[in-house]
């Protein structure tokens, strides 16, 4: 592999599912075969065209790809610099990215026959993308979601319901994300059989990382052709956030051998990346372990206890990081750098006065960074940024950190 490396960035993972050190499939035994089961089917779907048909054709009529790349003109004229680029994944359905992935598994688990599908959430953004597709192909739908979440994330919580879900609060461990995933796991080794697990991010063990970014990849591989049509040429740098690195690895991996393509990944720097670790930066402030079977950086204390991590932003608040992002980072093909919930808050706001766009907290992390590089290029200076999911859902976050008086309906 080390001769590949020189060549490509883009033949990942090894046939033992690394991503150089990271990677791998740190599982039981138990679940052991049903890795490989999916694994094959994967390796199947790859280069089976009817597969790519049928996802084709629900990615235009059901999600509404593909997503537009706009140039956001204003924003580029007040920040006096580079040329700023939108790709509109907020405009699909559900609201952001997550859909383009839930479509590729569930589409993937029909063909294997699994009528049940599981998933974990944090947020309940992953949640309602997996029991929206379900609901539209009749598939039972169980999402684990830990019960501080459900507390926090109560309209998502109630979307998923009427989309036919059952949401199960997990209270195990300190319930929260991290604790659905691994009740996730346990509920897959009992239910084997009919049973299918829809992983909402870039992590896991092998091959949902590669799959994952497989599916997202259409993100890409999409504002490449789009930025062509516009500019005749590849954009210089590419800007998203990163929670567990989905849509930044969607909007990345088609580029990730155009050399000159500069590449930046945003964690969420929360109050600031400090040793009482609030925050969610895993590359900025973790270090290398084995979560959710994987090894990728973690956030975790000196005896490897796994933190929580914190951000403003629910979505961001997974304390690892997909293992393809600890490999550009380690290589050095990708930097990756932390924004505060503050930095984030300012553009939000920056985002609704200049473009009429109400986006999502995850996305303002994205364009913080924006805003802190852009003046200074020049202006022929090509940036595409992933504005991967709408604010909806953020507002009532928002309006409480500004000061502005508005009860959460409860
Ligand atoms: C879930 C989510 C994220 C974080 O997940 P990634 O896997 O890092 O993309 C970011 N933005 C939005 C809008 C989300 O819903």
């Amino acid at each position: 592999m080390a001769d590949d490396l020189f060549n490509s960035f883009m033949k990942g993972p090894d046939e033992r599912g690394r991503f150089g050190k990271f990677g791998g499939r740190f599982v039981s035994e138990t679940l052991m075969p049903l890795i490989l089961e999916l694994e094959k089917q994967f390796e199947h779907a790859k280069t089976d065209q009817s597969f790519w048909d049928e996802m084709n054709d629900l990615w235009t009529h059901y999600v509404g790809r593909p997503s537009p790349l706009y140039y956001a003109d204003r924003l580029t004229q007040h920040l006096g610099g580079a040329k700023i680029y939108l790709k509109r994944d907020e405009l699909n359905h559900t609201g952001a990215h997550k859909i383009n992935n839930v479509l590729g598994q569930i589409i993937l688990a029909r063909r294997m026959g699994k009528t049940r599908i599981i998933a974990e959430t944090g947020a309940g953004q992953h949640g309602v993308a997996t029991a929206t597709v379900c609901a539209k192909f009749g598939l039972k739908c169980v999402v684990y979601m830990g019960a501080h979440d459900v507390e926090r994330q109560k309209p998502n919580v109630f979307r998923m319901r009427l989309l036919g879900a059952e949401v199960i609060p997990v209270t195990s461990g300190r319930g929260t994300l991290k604790d659905a995933m691994n009740d996730a796991l346990r509920d897959w080794v009992t239910n084997v059989r009919d049973t299918f697990y829809c992983i909402g991010t870039v992590a896991g063990p092998h091959p949902y990382p590669e799959m994952v970014r497989d599916f997202q990849s259409i993100i890409g591989k999409e504002a490449k052709e789009q930025m062509m049509a516009a500019e005749g040429r590849l954009p210089d740098t590419l800007i998203a956030a990163i929670g567990g690195g989905s849509n930044a690895m969607g909007l990345f991996f088609p580029f990730l051998d155009d050399k000159d393509v500069e590449i930046i990944g945003v964690e969420a720097g929360g109050k600031g990346v400090n040793a009482k670790m609030e925050h969610c930066a895993s590359l900025t402030g973790g270090r290398p372990g084995v979560l959710h079977g994987n090894r990728t950086y973690l956030l975790q204390d000196d005896d490897g206890q796994i933190l929580e991590g914190y951000s403003i932003s629910a979505g961001l608040d997974y304390p690892g990081i997909g293992p393809e992002h600890s490999w550009l980072h380690d290589t050095g093909r990708a930097q990756y750098v932390a924004i505060t919930d503050t930095e984030a808050l300012e553009a939000f706001q920056l985002s609704c006065a200049m473009e009429g766009i109400i986006p999502a907290l995850e996305p303002c992390h994205a364009l913080a960074h924006v805003m802190k590089i852009a003046p200074k290029l020049p202006r022929d200076h090509l940036i595409i940024m992933n504005m991967c999911g709408r604010g909806d859902k953020d507002i009532f976050t928002v309006a409480k950190h500004l000061g502005f008086g508005m009860a959460e309906a409860d």
